[in-house]
């Protein structure tokens, strides 16, 4: 397995990627003498032992990589609603009740399914393959398929100022170019092309909609994800969409560039099927004096069909199962650490939904939610969103973490997918930022399997999350409650 150095060592020690070292500590125990002074939240002495003794449990951080081996191996690709989606609920069922968590069970969720089907895409003249796969959602293009010119967009501003005339019947392709960055910043510029190129092109009736990958690698592996199809209540007829892997979308550019017309002939034989039912997973170290308030733990259990889901989520259920087992092996937490393997996160987020609807009675009692839907990289900040006089409890989760290399944002966290409706309500949210910089080389392709997981940074990833975990489940003191005005997800 390669091994990542976290940013922040490589800033503080200037070493070059050949250089493996493990994740060096800072030694946060304070000077002998000072036993029992509590300055602060989570500022006592025993809580700062515990917080060492967590930042270098490096096996248990490692449990991650044998949940996600686990996980991948046993269970494979886990599509929402699909039958490898049932095997993975019992694994998780399974999984979790081997680690030692109480109250393990499934909440029921209705998800939309959709499958992908035989896809084919070729340059018309001269004739020559292209790599490409359908959007997950998309319709297919029907028995025939579809041959048309291509038009070329950079991103979806210049397809909105487009005639409809240039662009009628033809094949939308969107060009808009990833950015590689070490957070998810360069993910969160470019993905609107795929996610609403195909309404986009519709509205210019177009026959079909082409987007370059959003991804980073050079490799002719499409990377799939879901694209909101237009529906009928918009007037506009849904059209068939699809990803073409980045090498065979710089070739289209070429030709383009030549002005050569294009012509581009697609198939896909993709469908949506009927709603089907999957299921939240949901078990709990239950706390030994706050037992009613809740520190969540969230990670997605479904994955796209065409890897095997090893970084996506597959890194975040390793991370958050591993980290609530850390942080039960110090000692029983004083509030309950849940994790929540959330159903159907990739196509309709409609696990997140419902926990937040089944569960809308004790919204009150979650003190905090953390999501980890970043793959395997290591920690690099901590960010968080909670109520005006929290500022202090956030800081000390930012420099209990920083034994492992993160530093403190003020900005305000993210959250996450899976725990927006939480935030949505006023649940403070806690990131823990991890490194993305190769991630996006390998999410939602066919290329996202066990062997690219790091087991040094997924560990210290894992590590960071118990931390944070641990200093809301131990603090006298909670994060309050996200201000109303605070409470959308940038
Ligand atoms: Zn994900
Ligand atoms: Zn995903």
């Amino acid at each position: 397995m390669r091994r990542l150095i976290p940013f922040a060592l490589l800033i503080a020690c200037g070493a070059g990627p050949a250089v493996s070292p493990p994740v060096v500590l800072r030694q946060t125990v304070p000077p002998a003498g000072s036993a029992g002074s509590g300055s602060g939240p989570a500022g006592n002495v025993q809580l700062k032992a515990d917080v060492l003794a967590i930042a270098q449990d490096e096996d248990g951080g490692r449990k991650a990589v044998d949940i996600v081996r686990s996980l991948t191996d046993e269970v494979g690709a886990r599509p929402a609603g699909s039958p490898a989606d049932v095997l993975a609920i019992e694994w998780a069922e399974r999984t979790m009740a081997g680690l030692g968590f109480s109250n393990v069970h499934r909440e029921a969720v209705k998800v939309p399914r959709w499958e992908r089907g035989v896809e084919t895409a070729s340059l018309v003249a001269p004739a020559q393959p292209l790599a490409m796969t359908a959007l997950g959602g998309s319709i297919g293009t029907g028995e025939k398929g579809i041959e048309a010119e291509i038009v070329r967009v950079e991103d979806l501003e210049q397809l909105d100022q487009m005639d409809i005339k240039d662009v009628r019947g033809r094949i939308v392709y969107i060009a808009t170019v990833m950015q590689k960055e070490q957070t998810m910043a360069g993910y969160g510029k470019a993905v609107a092309a795929r996610v609403m190129g195909a309404i986009a092109g519709a509205k210019k009736g177009a026959a079909a909609v082409l987007v370059r990958s959003i991804g980073t690698d050079n490799n002719r592996l499409p990377h799939t994800g879901m694209v909101k199809m237009p529906e009928p209540a918009d007037g506009l007829p849904a059209i068939p969409a699809a990803a073409i892997a980045i090498p065979d979308a710089e070739m289209l550019d070429r030709l383009v560039d030549l002005h050569k017309t294009v012509r581009v002939r697609l198939k896909l034989g993709c469908k949506r099927l009927p709603e089907g039912t999957s299921a939240n997973v949901v078990g709990d170290f239950q706390g030994a004096d706050k037992t009613d308030q809740i520190v969540l733990l969230g990670a997605h259990l479904d994955s796209w069909d065409l890897g095997r889901g090893a970084l996506d989520d597959g890194a975040g259920v390793g991370i958050v199962l591993a980290a609530a087992k850390m942080v039960a092996s110090r000692k029983t937490p004083r509030r309950t650490v849940r994790v929540v393997l959330f159903a159907a996160e990739e196509m309709s987020a409609a696990g997140a939904r419902q926990y937040a609807n089944d569960h809308a009675k004790e919204i009150e009692k979650h003190v905090a939610a953390i999501e980890a839907d970043q793959g395997d990289g290591a920690p690099m900040q901590v960010r968080w969103l909670g109520g005006n006089d929290a500022h202090d409890l956030a800081k000390s989760i930012g420099d209990n973490a920083s034994a492992l290399g993160t530093v403190f944002e003020e900005e305000a966290a993210y959250g996450g997918t899976d725990i927006a409706p939480l935030l949505g309500q006023g649940v403070p949210v806690v990131d823990i930022v991890q490194d993305v910089t190769r991630y996006f080389d390998y999410h939602h392709t066919a290329n996202d399997t066990f062997d690219k997981i790091d087991e040094h940074s997924i560990s210290a990833a894992s590590r960071a999350y118990a931390i944070a975990a641990w200093t809301l489940s131990e603090s006298p003191t909670d994060l309050g409650r996200i201000p109303m005005a605070r409470r959308t997800r940038r």
